[in-house]
């Protein structure tokens, strides 16, 4: 039989195309998937509509492999998948007793009757494969169609995740293309989407025509781009190994841009950094109102390293409660070098800790100026060997200058214990 390499996801329910609700269970499928070596080249989202169904479907069997829909199991007069899939694979649908009792012990071990309409989720396409539901009353779907498979699932992600686990295990893994696929994300701050793709672009050719390829992909986000790999191989170390010697040569040219190449998120990488030194940091912020004090402490296990954290707004508190001189605001005004570095030192000073970091800067939407418009943001740290600081100049509106400014923040320390 022909082997199983290209997949799409049909995302069915009405819900999932107004704004309140996401589609999720197409990256969970997708994650599986990749995992056995089978790629998605598509996904949709389906509203509870049969004949939008029915063309969805046939759209998707005439371009891959393994279809994959998830939603539209229940019981209701608007859970449809099940009837429109029988109807376009030319199936009839019969109840299945079984299910039908399973469903009906479910109703009494709660100490209710089974409404009728629930035994529409017994009704099963001839040929299918049911798939037991450890969590729900929707039992899934694996039905063969000539050399293509279709598998429904019900859309409650609870549901959907162990089914699917399994089914992809037991019934795509044996079927897929001996391949599997291995991502790993290398995270950059400090350059631009394009800038990170010159720097890099030129390993994209040998990448793709290697033994083992590696396909890349760019993601622009809040105050980072990250560089997505993946590696396809006959086996998991095969692919390991082409991405590191990938991940090897895009820290080469991107240098010390590069702040995580294995999945940690810059507050971790910087907590890992102070736990190896064995340091304790403080932090002082302005702009960023305590965002960096979450950030470090989103991470467990924070309180080895974090000491303490000042939110001081006004220039008063940076003047009582972290030593800024008045002078040195009135010189060089809050938002400044000079002011973050005193901030630093100041709260590093007071906290009696190895390491302060200090930011300063006009998040705006008001409060900017010519020399210092919207979006200046002044970062500091501070240890007993140096002083560092930097003037950053961020775009956007309010929340997104308050997140690039402790990224900056947070990769300066990250710089300084690099160093
Ligand atoms: P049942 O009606 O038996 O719960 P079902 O298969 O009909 O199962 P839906 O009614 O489509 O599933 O969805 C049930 C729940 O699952 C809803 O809360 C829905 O928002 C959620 N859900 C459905 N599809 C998705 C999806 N693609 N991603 C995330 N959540 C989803
Ligand atoms: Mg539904």
């Amino acid at each position: 039989v022909k082997r199983l390499t290209r997949a799409a996801v049909l995302a069915v329910g009405s819900e999932l195309l107004t704004p309140s609700r996401l589609d999720t269970n197409s990256l969970f499928v997708t994650a599986e998937l990749n995992r056995h070596g089978i790629d998605v080249v598509f996904k949709s989202v389906l509203g509870d509509d049969a004949d939008e169904l029915a063309r969805g479907l046939e759209h998707a069997l005439g371009r891959v492999d393994v279809v994959v829909c998830s939603g539209g199991l229940g019981p209701t007069a608007d859970d449809l998948t099940r009837d429109v899939v029988a109807t376009v694979l030319g199936r009839t649908l019969y109840t299945a007793d079984d299910l039908a009792n399973g469903i009906r012990r479910r109703f009494e071990a709660r100490g209710l009757s089974m409404p009728r309409i629930n035994l529409r989720q017994a009704l099963v396409p001839e040929g299918a494969v049911v798939l037991a539901n450890q969590v729900g009353t929707a039992p899934g779907l694996w039905i063969e169609h000539g050399d293509q498979v279709v598998v429904l699932l019900p859309g409650p992600p609870r549901e959907l995740r162990p089914m699917f686990e399994a089914v992809a295990h037991e019934r795509l893994a044996p079927r897929a293309g001996g391949r599997v696929i291995v991502q790993r994300i290398v995270r950059v701050t400090g350059r631009s989407e394009s800038h990170v793709e010159e720097a890099i672009r030129a390993l994209y050719r040998d990448w793709a025509s290697a033994q083992v390829p590696v396909m890349v992909t760019i993601l622009a986000s809040l105050g980072q781009v990250e560089i997505h790999l993946s590696a396809r191989a006959p086996e998991q170390s095969e692919a390991h190994r082409a991405l590191s010697a990938a991940v090897e040569a895009v820290e080469e040219r991107l240098g010390a841009d590069v702040y995580s190449s294995d999945g940690r998120a810059m507050e971790q990488i910087v907590g890992d950094l102070l736990l190896t030194r064995g340091w304790c940091a403080a932090l002082a912020e302005s702009c960023t109102g305590g965002l960096i004090a979450s950030r470090l402490t989103d991470v467990p296990g924070s309180s080895r390293y974090v000491d303490r954290g000042v939110v001081a707004y006004a220039n008063e508190a940076k003047t009582s409660l972290l030593g800024v001189s008045t002078d040195l605001l009135a010189a060089h005004g809050a938002v400044s070098e000079a002011v973050a570095r005193s901030m630093a030192e100041g709260v590093r000073v007071r906290a009696g800790v190895d390491l302060g970091i200090g930011v300063t800067g006009v998040a705006g939407p008001g409060g900017g100026s010519e020399a210092k418009p919207v979006g200046t943001v002044a970062v500091a740290v501070s240890t007993v060997l140096e002083s560092r600081s930097r003037l950053h100049r961020f775009a956007g509106e309010r929340t997104l200058v308050k997140f690039q400014a402790s990224q900056a923040a947070l990769n300066l320390a990250r710089l300084v214990l690099e160093s």
